[in-house]
C-alpha cells in the first residue's frame, strides 16, 4: 500500500526528521490562505500516488497566494499523468501547501529490502533529485548501496560512511546519523517495503530536510498496522484491483483482452505465458486463491467481466483444495448475474472435475472445454 507524500511526511514528523511546514489543502482557497499563512509564498505539490511529479507539473512554486489560488485550481481539476502513472493518469483530490525551502544540495535516499541479500538495504546518492533514475541507469556507480544487519540495525559508522559519500559537511554531517537513524526506524517500525527521500537536502543554512517522501507498507502486514489502513486512498488505485483486495482475491490489472480466472500463483503467470505464446493478451493476473467459495469465484469472475476491455474469458483450474465443481457453479453464477455472452474457454483438471464440467456444460454458457494448457491457448486463440 502506497501513502501519499502529506502522510509520510507526518510519519517522519513523529521520528524527529526534518520536513518542511506544510499544510494539506483540497480546494482553493485553503491552498491560498495556506500560502497567506507561509509569507505569501509556498510550493504546491500534487498528492498522487505517483512520482515524477515534477517534471509533469505536479509541483509548482506560488509567488503569490493568487497564484497558489490558480495553481491549485489547476491541480486540482485534472488528473496527473507523469511517467509512472497510465495514459488516463491519477486524480488530484488534494494538494500539500508547503513553505519554500532554500535548496543547497538535493540528494537521494531509499530503504528497501534487497531480496537476493535477504536484508534492508539503504540507497544513497549525492545526485539526487528528478533525474535519479537517469543516474542509476547512466552512471549507477554514483549510487551507493548500504546493506544493513537486520540484528544490529543500522550501526554508527555506516551513518558516517553515508554522510562522506553524501559529501556532508559540519552541521549536515552532525545531524546524518540521527536523521538516518530515525528513517531506519521508520522503515522497520511500520512494516515499510520502501521508504524514499528524493530529494533529500542541505538547505543553505546547513539543515538536513527531507523534501520529498514515499512510503510504501507491506500489504501483508497490513493485518497488524490498524492506523496504517486508514490511510488508505482507494481513489489512487485501479478500481478492479481495489474491489479485488477487498476480497482478498489476488488480481493484477494488465492491458490485453483475455480475462483469466486461474487458481494459484503459479498456474496464473503460466496461464499468462501460455496465452501470450498463443498470440493473445492476458486482461489480467488472477489468484483466486486455494479455499475460495461459489461466492468467491463469482466475485472474481465479476471482477473479470466488468472490466471493459475483456472480450473472452480462460478458466484454469487445478482442482485441489478448490474443487471443480464449486468454481464451475462460481463461474456460472457470475454470467448470470451480469448477464454476459463473452466466450469462455475453460480447462479443469483434479476434484470434482465431472461435476464442474457438467454444471457448466449444462448452464448454456458459450463454453469451450480444453484439456491441456497448449489446447486451451489455441481454443482462446480461435475465440478472438
Ligand atoms: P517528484 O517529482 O514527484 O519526486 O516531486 P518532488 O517533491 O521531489 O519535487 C520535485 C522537485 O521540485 C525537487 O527535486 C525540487 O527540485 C523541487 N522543489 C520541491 N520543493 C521545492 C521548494 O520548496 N523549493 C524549491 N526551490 N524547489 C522545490
Ligand atoms: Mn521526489
Amino acid at each position: 500500500m502506497k501513502l501519499h507524500e502529506y502522510q509520510s511526511k507526518e510519519i517522519f514528523a513523529r521520528y524527529g526528521i526534518p520536513v518542511p511546514q506544510g499544510r494539506v489543502a483540497g480546494t482553493a482557497s485553503e491552498a491560498k490562505s495556506a500560502t497567506e499563512g507561509f509569507g505569501g509564498r509556498a510550493v504546491i505539490k500534487a498528492q498522487v500516488h505517483a512520482g515524477g511529479r515534477g517534471k509533469a507539473g505536479g509541483v509548482k512554486v506560488a509567488l503569490s497566494p493568487d497564484d497558489a489560488e490558480t495553481t491549485a485550481q489547476d491541480m486540482l481539476s485534472t488528473s496527473l499523468v507523469t511517467n509512472q502513472t497510465g495514459p488516463e493518469g491519477v486524480p488530484v483530490n488534494q494538494v500539500l501547501v508547503e513553505e519554500l525551502a532554500d535548496i543547497a544540495k538535493e540528494m537521494y535516499l531509499a530503504l528497501t529490502v534487497d531480496r537476493v541479500e535477504r536484508r534492508p538495504v539503504m540507497l544513497v546518492s549525492a545526485s539526487g533529485g528528478m533525474d535519479i533514475e537517469e543516474v542509476a541507469a547512466t552512471s549507477p556507480e554514483l549510487i551507493h548501496n548500504e546493506p544493513i544487519d537486520p540484528v544490529l540495525g543500522l550501526m554508527p559508522f555506516q551513518s558516517r560512511r553515508i554522510a562522506r559519500v553524501l559529501g556532508l559537511e559540519s552541521t549536515a554531517a552532525s545531524a546524518a546519523p540521527g536523521v538516518l537513524s530515525a528513517l531506519y526506524q521508520v522503515f522497520v517500525e511500520n512494516d515499510c517495503t520502501l521508504v524514499e527521500v528524493n530529494p533529500l537536502i542541505v538547505t543553505g543554512d546547513g539543515q538536513l530536510v527531507a523534501l520529498d517522501a514515499k512510503i510504501n507498507v507491506d500489504d501483508d502486514a497490513l493485518f497488524r498496522r490498524s492506523a496504517m489502513q486508514e490511510l488508505r486512498d482507494i481513489t489512487q488505485e485501479d478500481e478492479l484491483e481495489a474491489q479485488a483486495a477487498d476480497l482478498d482475491i489476488a488480481y493484477v490489472n494488465l492491458d490485453g483482452d483475455v480475462g483469466c480466472l486461474v487458481n494459484g500463483a503459479g498456474l496464473a503467470m503460466a496461464t499468462l505465458d501460455v496465452t501470450s505464446a498463443a498470440g493473445a493478451a492476458p486482461a489480467n493476473f488472477l489468484d483466486v486463491g486455494g479455499g475460495a467459495s461459489v461466492d468467491k469465484v463469482a466475485s472474481a469472475v465479476g471482477i473479470i467481466l466488468s472490466d471493459a476491455k475483456v472480450r473472452r474469458v480462460l478458466v484454469n483450474v487445478f482442482g485441489g483444495i478448490l474443487r471443480c465443481d464449486i468454481a464451475a457453479e462460481g463461474i456460472v453464477q457470475a454470467y448470470r448475474n451480469t448477464g454476459s455472452q463473452l466466450p469462455i474457454v475453460v480447462r479443469m483438471l483434479g476434484t470434482n472435475v465431472d461435476d464442474g464440467k457438467r454444471i457448466l456444460a449444462e448452464s448454456g454458457l458459450p463454453v469451450v472445454f480444453a484439456e491441456t494448457l497448449s489446447e486451451a491457448a489455441e481454443a482462446i486463440g480461435r475465440a478472438g
